[in-house]
């Protein structure tokens, strides 16, 4: 019998819509090749509802996401001004208490990249850090941001990124500032500390932020399971995606005790928007991320083969990977793979 799941998708703003679209084209390939049923459900969500809505996420969107397994959402485009509505992913983040983002970053058959047979993942804490949204003006010309750290949020992510850690090759580094940030990186370092009890198998080190940032262009081979703060472990997915081949290439999924969503980890790169010429693979991966949360392993490996096949092929390149095919190309390349 087949298993049916209700999807949540928002396609965003800017690239959004294409790289969204070609992922629900992969997973309807993938469908008909499994015996999955995917309901997908259609959101609006991003900066292109706020004169409509007044907000970037109405409650609409909100209420559909409640009624399925798993969201794949589209990047947006978050408005800058202060008092303007905040990101759409840091609020769902939030919202469902999706403490774990998780970004895979790899090297891919015949794609360059910095340094060859790079296998690691970012597991970012997702809920608080310098994204808790709190920031103010103490007086003209003097803002503050608080960079929130809990014992609670650092241990359940740290737990996290150890069992991720088991499943792969056993290596956790952790990443910090507490030289200088002592008593916000002092409560993360101590709860990693005392999730690592629970994981004696797992090899476990640790670099400052700045130290991170050079070694994964140094010799980001070394690494396995990176787990850090919120603001560090965005900083170092882009890094380390555009270390191992290009943005357009890198998927997070944002984990829950309940529930999952699943996003490319790049933004809505409003210069390329309507001009079908960025990758959908990091949105594609992100699908098949989410096949796999809900426990699809086969249809989810069918999407990842398939790419992987396209890749090492290197008939179809976006302009990121040196080529010059659309996006569209390279989606339907997937698609008959699959
Ligand atoms: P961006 O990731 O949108 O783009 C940076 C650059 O990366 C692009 O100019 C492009 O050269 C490259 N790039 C991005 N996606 C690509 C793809 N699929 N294929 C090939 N190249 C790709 O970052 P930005 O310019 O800093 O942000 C633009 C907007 O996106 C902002 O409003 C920002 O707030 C938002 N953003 C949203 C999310 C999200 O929705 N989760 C994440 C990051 C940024």
């Amino acid at each position: 019998m087949s298993k049916t799941y209700n999807i949540a998708a928002l396609k965003g703003d800017g690239i959004g819509p294409e790289v969204t679209e070609a992922t629900i084209k992969v997973l309807e390939a993938v469908e008909k090749k499994s015996n999955i049923k995917l309901n997908i459900l259609y959101g609006e969500a991003g900066a292109h509802c706020i004169p409509q809505f007044g907000t970037n996420l109405p409650k609409e969107t909100v209420d559909l996401i409640k009624q399925t397994n798993a969201c794949l959402k589209g990047p947006m485009t978050t408005p800058e001004e202060p008092g303007a509505p905040v990101s759409v992913a840091v609020t769902l983040r939030r919202m469902f208490n999706l403490y774990a983002n998780v970004r895979p970053c790899r090297t891919f058959p015949n794609v360059e990249s910095l340094k060859p047979n790079v296998d690691l993942v970012v597991v970012r804490e997702n809920t608080e850090g310098m994204y808790s949204g709190m920031e103010s003006v103490l007086s003209p010309g003097v803002g503050v941001a608080l960079r929130i750290i809990t014992h609670e949020a650092s241990l359940k992510v740290a737990d996290f990124a150890f069992k991720l850690a088991m499943q792969r090759r056993k290596h956790l580094t952790y990443v910090h500032k507490g030289n200088i940030l002592r008593v916000t990186d002092g409560i993360f370092k101590d709860a990693v500390k005392e999730a690592q009890k629970n994981y004696p198998d797992v090899d476990v080190d640790d670099l400052h932020i700045d130290a991170a940032t050079m070694q994964l262009i140094k010799q980001p081979e070394k690494y396995d399971v990176m787990v850090t703060t919120n603001l560090f472990g965005d900083i170092i997915s882009d890094e380390a995606a555009q270390v191992t081949g290009s943005l357009g290439l890198a998927a997070g999924a944002n984990i829950g005790p309940s529930y999952g969503m699943f996003e490319p980890v790049h933004g809505s790169a409003p210069k390329y928007t309507g001009m079908n010429r960025v990758n959908p693979i990091a949105t594609i991966m992100a699908g098949a991320m989410m096949l796999d949360y809900l426990g699809e392993k086969v249809a989810s490996k069918k999407i990842e083969d398939a790419v992987i096949a396209v890749l090492t092929e290197g008939k179809v390149r976006t302009h990121d990977l040196g080529g010059s095919a659309k996006g569209t190309e390279i989606t339907d390349a997937i698609e008959q793979k699959i």
